[in-house]
Protein backbone atom coordinates (compact mmCIF):
# COMPACT_ATOMS: atom_id res chain seq x y z
CA UNK A 1 0.00 0.00 0.00
CA UNK A 2 1.63 3.54 -0.67
CA UNK A 3 0.67 6.86 1.26
CA UNK A 4 -2.64 7.57 -0.99
CA UNK A 5 -4.27 3.99 -0.47
CA UNK A 6 -3.79 4.87 3.29
CA UNK A 7 -5.46 8.05 3.24
CA UNK A 8 -8.21 6.70 1.29
CA UNK A 9 -8.79 4.09 3.63
CA UNK A 10 -8.79 6.61 6.42
CA UNK A 11 -11.23 8.96 4.90
CA UNK A 12 -13.44 5.81 3.50
CA UNK A 13 -14.05 4.28 7.63
CA UNK A 14 -12.47 7.19 9.61
CA UNK A 15 -14.36 10.17 11.35
CA UNK A 16 -13.25 13.68 9.37
CA UNK A 17 -12.82 15.11 12.89
CA UNK A 18 -9.50 16.02 12.04
CA UNK A 19 -7.45 17.27 9.03
CA UNK A 20 -4.02 15.51 8.93
CA UNK A 21 -1.13 15.87 6.61
CA UNK A 22 -0.55 13.89 4.28
CA UNK A 23 2.00 11.64 5.17
CA UNK A 24 1.72 7.93 7.01
CA UNK A 25 3.74 7.50 10.21
CA UNK A 26 5.36 3.95 10.47
CA UNK A 27 7.84 4.26 13.17
CA UNK A 28 9.21 6.75 15.66
CA UNK A 29 12.63 7.09 17.79
CA UNK A 30 13.56 9.86 19.52
CA UNK A 31 13.11 13.24 17.32
CA UNK A 32 13.09 10.99 14.10
CA UNK A 33 9.56 9.19 13.06
CA UNK A 34 9.47 7.40 9.36
CA UNK A 35 6.88 7.01 7.32
CA UNK A 36 5.56 4.03 4.72
CA UNK A 37 7.67 4.77 2.11
CA UNK A 38 11.17 5.12 4.55
CA UNK A 39 10.95 8.85 4.67
CA UNK A 40 12.37 10.26 7.61
CA UNK A 41 11.82 12.94 9.23
CA UNK A 42 12.35 15.33 11.97
CA UNK A 43 9.30 15.22 13.96
CA UNK A 44 8.11 19.34 15.23
CA UNK A 45 4.98 18.28 16.71
CA UNK A 46 6.09 16.12 19.12
CA UNK A 47 2.56 15.12 19.20
CA UNK A 48 1.15 17.89 20.51
CA UNK A 49 4.05 17.55 23.38
CA UNK A 50 3.24 14.23 24.35
CA UNK A 51 6.12 13.04 23.37
CA UNK A 52 8.74 15.35 25.22
CA UNK A 53 11.11 12.44 25.84
CA UNK A 54 11.23 11.39 22.23
CA UNK A 55 9.72 8.34 20.65
CA UNK A 56 9.60 5.35 21.85
CA UNK A 57 12.32 5.90 25.00
CA UNK A 58 13.78 2.96 25.66
CA UNK A 59 13.41 3.12 29.48
CA UNK A 60 9.32 4.18 28.99
CA UNK A 61 8.77 0.95 26.66
CA UNK A 62 10.09 -1.16 29.28
CA UNK A 63 8.32 -0.23 31.68
CA UNK A 64 5.26 -0.74 29.73
CA UNK A 65 5.97 -4.09 28.29
CA UNK A 66 7.36 -4.94 31.80
CA UNK A 67 3.69 -3.90 33.50
CA UNK A 68 1.71 -5.49 30.69
CA UNK A 69 3.04 -9.04 31.12
CA UNK A 70 2.57 -8.85 34.88
CA UNK A 71 -0.70 -6.81 35.45
CA UNK A 72 -2.58 -4.53 33.55
CA UNK A 73 -6.14 -2.82 34.66
CA UNK A 74 -7.88 -3.78 38.02
CA UNK A 75 -9.91 -1.00 38.10
CA UNK A 76 -10.47 1.08 41.11
CA UNK A 77 -12.46 -1.38 42.80
CA UNK A 78 -9.90 -3.31 44.30
CA UNK A 79 -5.99 -1.48 45.45
CA UNK A 80 -3.22 -2.43 43.05
CA UNK A 81 0.50 -2.65 44.02
CA UNK A 82 1.70 0.33 41.70
CA UNK A 83 -0.38 3.02 42.20
CA UNK A 84 0.37 4.14 45.39
CA UNK A 85 3.79 4.41 44.13
CA UNK A 86 2.89 6.31 41.43
CA UNK A 87 0.85 9.07 43.77
CA UNK A 88 3.81 8.96 46.07
CA UNK A 89 6.35 10.41 43.56
CA UNK A 90 3.84 13.11 42.03
CA UNK A 91 3.14 14.05 45.48
CA UNK A 92 6.53 14.54 46.59
CA UNK A 93 7.73 15.88 43.04
CA UNK A 94 5.49 18.40 42.62
CA UNK A 95 4.53 19.27 46.76
CA UNK A 96 1.21 18.71 46.72
CA UNK A 97 -1.11 16.11 49.31
CA UNK A 98 -2.38 14.09 46.88
CA UNK A 99 -3.04 12.61 43.22
CA UNK A 100 -6.16 12.04 41.49
CA UNK A 101 -5.36 10.17 37.83
CA UNK A 102 -6.98 10.23 34.94
CA UNK A 103 -6.21 9.16 31.03
CA UNK A 104 -7.08 11.95 28.95
CA UNK A 105 -6.28 15.76 29.35
CA UNK A 106 -10.01 16.83 29.23
CA UNK A 107 -10.90 14.09 31.64
CA UNK A 108 -8.20 15.77 34.17
CA UNK A 109 -9.67 19.19 33.24
CA UNK A 110 -12.76 18.19 34.03
CA UNK A 111 -11.78 16.91 37.14
CA UNK A 112 -10.27 19.80 38.33
CA UNK A 113 -13.25 22.07 37.44
CA UNK A 114 -15.90 19.40 39.42
CA UNK A 115 -13.15 19.55 42.64
CA UNK A 116 -13.22 23.46 42.00
CA UNK A 117 -16.96 23.14 42.49
CA UNK A 118 -17.17 20.94 45.45
CA UNK A 119 -14.53 23.20 47.07
CA UNK A 120 -16.72 26.20 46.13
CA UNK A 121 -19.70 24.65 47.70
CA UNK A 122 -18.15 22.63 50.57
CA UNK A 123 -15.34 24.87 51.59
CA UNK A 124 -15.83 28.53 50.41
CA UNK A 125 -20.11 28.34 51.25
CA UNK A 126 -20.73 29.41 47.85
CA UNK A 127 -24.85 28.81 47.61
CA UNK A 128 -25.86 25.22 46.01
CA UNK A 129 -25.97 25.23 41.89
CA UNK A 130 -24.26 29.03 41.80
CA UNK A 131 -20.95 28.52 41.55
CA UNK A 132 -18.53 30.51 38.63
CA UNK A 133 -15.37 29.54 37.31
CA UNK A 134 -13.63 32.15 35.43
CA UNK A 135 -11.74 31.11 32.42
CA UNK A 136 -9.63 32.92 29.78
CA UNK A 137 -10.99 33.99 25.75
CA UNK A 138 -8.43 31.45 23.43
CA UNK A 139 -8.53 28.67 25.80
CA UNK A 140 -8.06 25.13 25.05
CA UNK A 141 -8.46 22.61 27.57
CA UNK A 142 -10.06 20.11 25.29
CA UNK A 143 -13.44 18.69 23.76
CA UNK A 144 -16.19 17.88 26.34
CA UNK A 145 -19.04 19.73 25.90
CA UNK A 146 -18.53 21.26 29.48
CA UNK A 147 -15.10 22.46 28.43
CA UNK A 148 -16.44 23.40 24.28
CA UNK A 149 -18.90 25.15 26.51
CA UNK A 150 -15.45 27.45 27.91
CA UNK A 151 -14.45 28.12 24.66
CA UNK A 152 -14.58 31.17 22.39
CA UNK A 153 -13.19 29.13 19.24
CA UNK A 154 -16.70 28.61 17.06
CA UNK A 155 -14.50 25.68 15.45
CA UNK A 156 -14.63 23.88 19.48
CA UNK A 157 -17.87 24.96 20.37
CA UNK A 158 -20.54 25.71 16.92
CA UNK A 159 -23.68 23.44 17.26
CA UNK A 160 -22.34 21.40 20.28
CA UNK A 161 -24.95 23.65 22.74
CA UNK A 162 -26.54 23.82 24.93
CA UNK A 163 -23.49 24.38 27.19
CA UNK A 164 -22.41 24.12 30.75
CA UNK A 165 -23.56 27.14 32.55
CA UNK A 166 -21.45 28.87 34.73
CA UNK A 167 -18.14 30.18 33.17
CA UNK A 168 -17.21 33.25 32.99
CA UNK A 169 -14.84 34.83 30.28
CA UNK A 170 -12.09 37.41 30.17
CA UNK A 171 -9.54 38.27 28.22
CA UNK A 172 -6.21 36.45 28.77
CA UNK A 173 -3.34 38.19 30.32
CA UNK A 174 -6.15 41.15 31.27
CA UNK A 175 -5.21 41.52 35.57
CA UNK A 176 -7.87 43.78 35.86
CA UNK A 177 -10.70 41.99 33.76
CA UNK A 178 -9.56 39.35 36.29
CA UNK A 179 -9.60 41.19 39.54
CA UNK A 180 -13.44 42.05 38.69
CA UNK A 181 -14.37 38.78 38.44
CA UNK A 182 -12.73 36.90 41.27
CA UNK A 183 -14.29 39.94 43.49
CA UNK A 184 -17.88 38.08 43.04
CA UNK A 185 -18.54 35.98 46.12
CA UNK A 186 -19.61 33.22 43.89
CA UNK A 187 -16.59 32.72 42.16
CA UNK A 188 -14.88 29.37 43.27
CA UNK A 189 -11.77 28.99 40.61
CA UNK A 190 -9.74 30.72 37.69
CA UNK A 191 -8.65 28.18 35.45
CA UNK A 192 -5.90 29.22 33.08
CA UNK A 193 -3.04 28.10 30.82
CA UNK A 194 0.64 29.83 31.95
CA UNK A 195 1.38 30.05 28.15
CA UNK A 196 -2.00 29.92 25.41
CA UNK A 197 -0.86 26.98 23.69
CA UNK A 198 -3.18 25.76 20.90
CA UNK A 199 -4.75 29.77 20.61
CA UNK A 200 -1.14 30.31 18.69
CA UNK A 201 1.34 29.66 21.63
CA UNK A 202 0.45 33.48 23.70
CA UNK A 203 3.00 34.15 26.42
CA UNK A 204 1.45 36.99 28.89
CA UNK A 205 3.30 39.34 29.93
CA UNK A 206 5.56 38.79 32.82
CA UNK A 207 4.09 38.88 36.23
CA UNK A 208 0.65 37.99 34.88
CA UNK A 209 0.58 34.46 36.28
CA UNK A 210 2.32 35.84 39.71
CA UNK A 211 -0.46 38.72 40.32
CA UNK A 212 -3.33 36.20 39.21
CA UNK A 213 -1.85 34.02 41.94
CA UNK A 214 -1.82 36.88 44.57
CA UNK A 215 -5.27 38.21 43.48
CA UNK A 216 -6.69 34.78 43.64
CA UNK A 217 -5.50 34.26 47.08
CA UNK A 218 -6.55 37.65 48.19
CA UNK A 219 -10.35 36.71 47.22
CA UNK A 220 -10.48 32.92 48.06
CA UNK A 221 -10.69 31.83 44.79
CA UNK A 222 -8.80 28.83 43.51
CA UNK A 223 -6.10 29.20 40.88
CA UNK A 224 -6.27 26.03 38.28
CA UNK A 225 -3.24 25.63 36.04
CA UNK A 226 -3.89 23.72 33.22
CA UNK A 227 0.21 22.58 32.60
CA UNK A 228 -1.66 19.46 30.20
CA UNK A 229 0.85 21.17 27.29
CA UNK A 230 3.29 23.77 29.19
CA UNK A 231 4.11 21.46 32.01
CA UNK A 232 6.73 18.67 32.16
CA UNK A 233 9.96 20.74 31.28
CA UNK A 234 8.44 22.03 27.42
CA UNK A 235 8.59 25.57 28.65
CA UNK A 236 12.36 24.77 30.20
CA UNK A 237 11.29 24.49 33.97
CA UNK A 238 9.16 21.35 35.16
CA UNK A 239 6.21 23.45 35.10
CA UNK A 240 5.51 26.81 33.64
CA UNK A 241 4.37 28.06 36.65
CA UNK A 242 7.83 27.82 38.05
CA UNK A 243 8.58 30.44 35.82
CA UNK A 244 6.77 32.90 37.94
CA UNK A 245 7.49 30.95 41.50
CA UNK A 246 3.79 30.26 41.68
CA UNK A 247 1.95 27.31 43.13
CA UNK A 248 -1.46 26.49 41.64
CA UNK A 249 -3.98 25.39 44.07
CA UNK A 250 -5.00 23.04 41.35
CA UNK A 251 -2.77 21.16 38.72
CA UNK A 252 -3.35 19.68 35.82
CA UNK A 253 -1.19 17.09 34.10
CA UNK A 254 -1.43 14.88 30.84
CA UNK A 255 0.01 14.12 27.49
CA UNK A 256 3.90 14.03 28.19
CA UNK A 257 2.97 12.39 32.03
CA UNK A 258 2.84 8.76 29.76
CA UNK A 259 5.73 10.13 27.20
CA UNK A 260 3.61 9.08 24.36
CA UNK A 261 3.07 5.94 25.11
CA UNK A 262 -0.38 5.46 26.76
CA UNK A 263 -3.45 8.45 27.91
CA UNK A 264 -2.29 8.98 31.22
CA UNK A 265 -3.49 12.67 32.70
CA UNK A 266 -3.65 13.97 36.75
CA UNK A 267 -5.14 16.29 38.77
CA UNK A 268 -2.70 17.09 41.75
CA UNK A 269 -4.26 19.17 44.80
CA UNK A 270 -4.25 19.81 48.98
CA UNK A 271 -6.31 17.75 51.35
CA UNK A 272 -8.45 20.17 51.60
CA UNK A 273 -9.95 20.63 48.01
CA UNK A 274 -9.25 16.75 47.53
CA UNK A 275 -10.73 15.56 50.20
CA UNK A 276 -13.94 17.07 49.12
CA UNK A 277 -14.53 14.39 46.79
CA UNK A 278 -15.62 11.29 48.37
CA UNK A 279 -15.62 7.72 47.46
CA UNK A 280 -18.09 7.26 44.46
CA UNK A 281 -18.55 10.32 43.23
CA UNK A 282 -15.55 10.79 41.13
CA UNK A 283 -13.75 8.28 39.06
CA UNK A 284 -12.94 6.26 35.61
CA UNK A 285 -12.55 2.52 34.64
CA UNK A 286 -9.09 2.72 33.29
CA UNK A 287 -7.74 5.79 35.58
CA UNK A 288 -4.87 5.10 37.80
CA UNK A 289 -4.23 1.44 36.50
CA UNK A 290 -0.79 -0.09 36.58
CA UNK A 291 0.44 0.14 33.32
CA UNK A 292 0.10 3.83 33.71
CA UNK A 293 1.30 4.22 36.84
CA UNK A 294 4.45 2.41 36.25
CA UNK A 295 4.91 4.19 32.88
CA UNK A 296 4.26 7.71 34.39
CA UNK A 297 6.97 6.52 36.77
CA UNK A 298 9.38 6.13 34.05
CA UNK A 299 8.26 9.01 32.15
CA UNK A 300 9.07 11.43 35.24
CA UNK A 301 12.09 10.05 35.76
CA UNK A 302 13.61 10.42 32.37
CA UNK A 303 12.40 14.33 32.45
CA UNK A 304 14.86 14.35 35.56
CA UNK A 305 17.70 12.12 34.44
CA UNK A 306 17.84 13.33 31.26
CA UNK A 307 17.45 16.98 32.66
CA UNK A 308 14.90 17.64 29.99
CA UNK A 309 13.80 21.62 31.01
CA UNK A 310 17.54 22.82 30.82
CA UNK A 311 17.46 21.21 27.59
CA UNK A 312 14.46 22.72 26.28
CA UNK A 313 15.54 26.24 27.80
CA UNK A 314 18.92 25.73 25.78
CA UNK A 315 17.73 24.86 22.61
CA UNK A 316 14.35 26.78 22.20
CA UNK A 317 16.33 30.12 22.60
CA UNK A 318 19.09 28.73 20.10
CA UNK A 319 15.49 28.20 17.99
CA UNK A 320 14.15 31.50 18.34
CA UNK A 321 17.33 33.54 17.78
CA UNK A 322 17.98 31.96 14.78
CA UNK A 323 14.78 32.02 13.48
CA UNK A 324 14.59 35.34 14.50
CA UNK A 325 18.07 36.52 12.80
CA UNK A 326 16.84 34.58 9.93
CA UNK A 327 15.02 37.49 7.42
CA UNK A 328 12.04 36.23 5.39
CA UNK A 329 9.24 37.78 4.67
CA UNK A 330 7.22 35.05 5.89
CA UNK A 331 7.93 35.21 9.10
CA UNK A 332 6.01 37.89 10.96
CA UNK A 333 7.27 36.62 14.35
CA UNK A 334 8.61 34.39 16.46
CA UNK A 335 7.56 33.62 19.96
CA UNK A 336 7.52 31.54 22.60
CA UNK A 337 9.60 29.69 25.41
CA UNK A 338 11.74 26.73 26.32
CA UNK A 339 10.76 24.68 23.53
CA UNK A 340 6.87 25.50 22.69
CA UNK A 341 7.72 28.43 20.06
CA UNK A 342 5.55 29.55 17.26
CA UNK A 343 5.95 31.08 14.03
CA UNK A 344 3.66 34.02 12.86
CA UNK A 345 3.25 33.53 8.93
CA UNK A 346 2.74 36.25 6.59
CA UNK A 347 0.09 34.51 4.00
CA UNK A 348 2.28 34.72 0.44
CA UNK A 349 0.35 35.09 -2.41
CA UNK A 350 -2.58 33.54 -0.78
CA UNK A 351 -0.68 30.31 0.52
CA UNK A 352 -1.59 30.01 4.40
CA UNK A 353 0.82 28.66 7.05
CA UNK A 354 -0.59 25.12 6.10
CA UNK A 355 1.21 25.08 2.52
CA UNK A 356 4.67 26.25 4.04
CA UNK A 357 3.88 23.05 6.46
CA UNK A 358 3.67 20.66 3.31
CA UNK A 359 6.83 22.45 2.01
CA UNK A 360 8.62 21.77 4.80
CA UNK A 361 7.43 18.05 4.87
CA UNK A 362 9.05 17.19 1.40
CA UNK A 363 12.51 18.89 2.99
CA UNK A 364 11.66 16.35 6.14
CA UNK A 365 10.11 18.79 8.47
CA UNK A 366 7.20 17.86 10.35
CA UNK A 367 4.93 20.52 11.99
CA UNK A 368 1.50 21.62 11.70
CA UNK A 369 -0.34 24.92 11.97
CA UNK A 370 -2.61 25.78 15.02
CA UNK A 371 -4.89 28.35 13.37
CA UNK A 372 -4.67 29.62 9.66
CA UNK A 373 -1.19 31.49 9.75
CA UNK A 374 0.67 30.66 13.16
CA UNK A 375 3.08 27.35 12.93
CA UNK A 376 3.90 25.43 16.42
CA UNK A 377 7.38 24.29 16.24
CA UNK A 378 7.53 21.86 19.79
CA UNK A 379 10.26 18.99 19.19
CA UNK A 380 10.84 16.25 21.20
CA UNK A 381 13.03 17.97 24.63
CA UNK A 382 15.90 15.16 23.65
CA UNK A 383 16.23 17.48 20.58
CA UNK A 384 20.44 18.13 20.78
CA UNK A 385 22.09 21.38 19.28
CA UNK A 386 23.53 19.80 16.32
CA UNK A 387 20.18 17.99 15.28
CA UNK A 388 18.12 21.65 15.87
CA UNK A 389 20.84 23.52 14.08
CA UNK A 390 20.15 21.05 10.96
CA UNK A 391 16.62 21.64 11.30
CA UNK A 392 16.60 24.97 11.16
CA UNK A 393 18.37 24.96 8.47
CA UNK A 394 15.77 22.88 6.73
CA UNK A 395 12.86 25.31 7.91
CA UNK A 396 14.73 28.37 6.46
CA UNK A 397 16.04 26.59 2.94
CA UNK A 398 11.96 25.89 2.82
CA UNK A 399 10.89 29.41 3.43
CA UNK A 400 13.64 30.46 1.04
CA UNK A 401 12.11 28.22 -1.58
CA UNK A 402 8.27 28.98 -0.47
CA UNK A 403 8.70 32.62 -1.82
N1 LIG B 1 -5.41 21.17 28.05
C1 LIG B 1 -4.48 21.69 27.23
C2 LIG B 1 -3.74 22.91 27.64
C3 LIG B 1 -4.20 21.08 26.00
O1 LIG B 1 -3.29 21.62 25.19
C4 LIG B 1 -4.92 19.93 25.64
C5 LIG B 1 -4.68 19.26 24.35
O2 LIG B 1 -4.10 19.79 23.44
C6 LIG B 1 -5.88 19.42 26.53
C7 LIG B 1 -6.08 20.06 27.72
C8 LIG B 1 -6.69 18.21 26.19
O3 LIG B 1 -5.93 17.05 26.27
P1 LIG B 1 -6.47 15.70 25.60
O4 LIG B 1 -6.39 15.89 24.12
O5 LIG B 1 -5.54 14.65 26.12
O6 LIG B 1 -7.87 15.52 26.09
Amino acid sequence: METSDYIKREDRYGAHNYHPLPVILERGEGIYVTDVEGKKYFDFLASYSAVNQGHCHPKIVKALIDQAGILALTSRAFYNNALGEWEELMSRQFGYDKMLPMNSGAEADETALKLTRKWGYKVKGIPKNEARIVVCDGNFHGRTITIVSMSSDPESYNDYGPFTPGFVNIPYNDIEALEKELMHPNTAGFLVEPIQAEAGVFVPDEGYLNKAATLCKKYNVLLIADEVQTGLCRTGKMLASDHENVRPDILVLGKALSGGMLPVSCVLADDEIMLTIKPGEHGSTYGGNPIAAKVAIAAIAVLNDEKLADNATRIGQIFRDEMKKFKSPLIAEVRGKGLLNAIQINPHEGRKAWDLCLAMKENGILAKPTHEHTIRFTPPLIITEEQMLEAISLIQQTMTEFI
